[in-house]
């Protein structure tokens, strides 16, 4: 039986780990926080597991939280040029979207992983540890998130054109306001050139709340967190920004209140690219996954449907793999084939990261102006979120983005 370990019990290391599981690898887990750790810790980026994740999910039986988590079927998107009224649209989701709160995912998934026989070590792995692991395994997985053994990984500037540091503000709030068209089956997010925002409903282990997280360049507009406020501080400098630059977010938070004192987040993001093997001292290599060879711009709202959906490429090609061994010219193909759907989340990334830098693309107001008259268009705006490649058929492109409401403007005898 083929020996894996994977280190790190994020997202990608867990939703690996089990796939494995489930296909009878002798699985090895090795992780620096217990469940309980991670139950009681800090939070982490708000995450939407978007329609075809969730089916991966449920694949491998590890959707808990179907029935209680809020669904979100629409999402509506606000975006604000500088001097005009805002343009708004609502699209709707090809199925729904959940989120849940990292801490309850992740440990109830851990904790599930050594009930099915899963073998768990709770360890901060250095990196004379990886060398000698790397010799007792057929296959090592470093997912380790933001970790610092990513550092193991060479930087690749080729793939990545666009990349900016983010500063992000994150709050989960009880008392948001819901509008006519708008529950708890609605997500909202907005964008500024100011920063972007994001209001949608979550489950914690309190309950459903919502999670408001806003994300802007350092030292801009929204970068007001250097004197580290207390959690009160920051949630009314958050209001305070809604005010400024999206007041319809600010009527909906006006009277939100923190769920806690712990469950907020500030943090400073750089997305990048590495190579995704590692070389160690004695020559052994160890393969990156997820966050520690790809991290786009939380502009994009992609990190955890690319963490997932690199987890399930990787899964099938070691399956593919059989009893031959993972060299590196296997390695490097793994990540390939991960990439070739990768590359175009970064590719829309890439575009709403830069969109306000000069003028808004003409195409892109077109766009919007055709999505809030035409549900199609919204929807297909929507669903591009589950399925970023599809952004490459219009959104991406002036032209072709212009064909296809021409095409839907004709379909409508306009
Ligand atoms: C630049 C950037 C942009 C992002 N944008 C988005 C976004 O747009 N949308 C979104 O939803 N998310 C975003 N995220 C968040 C991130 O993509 C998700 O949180 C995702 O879960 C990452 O999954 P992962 O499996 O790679 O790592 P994680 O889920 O972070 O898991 C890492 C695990 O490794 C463990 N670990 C770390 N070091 C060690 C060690 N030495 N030994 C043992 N264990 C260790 C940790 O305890 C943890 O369990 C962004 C993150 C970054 C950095």
């Amino acid at each position: 039986m083929r020996k894996i370990l994977i280190v790190g019990a994020g997202q990608s290391g867990l939703h690996l780990a089990h796939g494995l599981l489930s296909h009878g690898y002798d699985v090895t887990l090795i992780t620096g926080q217990t469940s309980i750790e991670i139950r009681t810790g800090r939070p982490s980026i708000t995450q939407f597991t978007l329609p075809t994740v969730l089916g991966y999910e449920r694949e491998l039986q590890l959707d808990f939280w179907s029935s209680v988590a809020p669904h979100m079927e629409k999402f509506n998107v606000h975006m604000y040029p500088p001097g005009s009224p805002p343009m708004v649209i609502q699209g709707r989701n090809d199925g729904y979207i959940l989120s849940v709160d990292r801490r309850v995912k992740m440990a109830d998934w851990l904790e599930y992983f050594e009930d099915r026989g899963g073998k768990v070590v709770i360890h901060g792995v250095t990196l004379s540890d990886l060398d000698y692991f790397s010799r007792m395994f057929d296959l090592v997985v470093v997912a380790v998130g933001a970790g610092e053994l990513g550092a193991l990984f060479d930087r690749d500037p080729s793939r990545i054109s666009a990349a900016r540091e983010r500063v992000l503000a994150q709050v989960y709030i009880d008392g948001v306001a819901s509008t006519g068209d708008s529950d708890d089956t609605t997500g909202w997010v907005a964008t500024t050139p100011a920063g972007n925002v994001f209001l949608v409903p979550v489950l914690t282990a309190q309950g459903p709340c919502h999670s408001l997280f806003l994300v802007g360049e350092p030292g801009g507009a929204v970068d007001t967190w250097h004197d580290k406020p207390s959690p009160q501080q920051q949630l009314d400098r958050m209001k305070d920004h809604l005010r400024q630059h999206m007041p319809e977010y600010y009527e909906r938070c006006r009277n939100a209140v923190l769920i806690d004192g712990k469950s907020r987040l500030i943090e400073r993001l750089h997305p990048q690219v590495r190579q995704p093997v590692g070389r160690l001292p004695s020559g052994g290599l160890v393969l990156g996954i997820a966050d520690v060879v790809v991290t786009t711009d939380p502009f994009g709202g992609q990190g955890w449907n690319n963490s997932t959906r690199c987890a399930k490429s990787y899964l099938t090609s070691i399956l593919d793999r059989g009893d031959r061994p993972f060299d590196e010219a296997y390695l490097r193909r793994m990540f390939e084939d991960f990439w070739s759907y990768g590359q175009s989340a970064e590719m829309w990334a890439q575009m709403i990261s830069t969109m306000w830098d000069t003028e808004l693309p003409e195409h892109l107001q077109e766009v919007m102006g055709a999505a809030m008259v035409y549900p199609e268009v919204a929807d297909r705006w929507i669903q591009g979120w589950d399925y970023p490649p599809d952004y490459q058929n219009w959104l991406l492109d002036p032209v072709l983005a212009r064909k296809y409401l021409a095409e839907v403007a004709a379909t409508r005898g306009r």
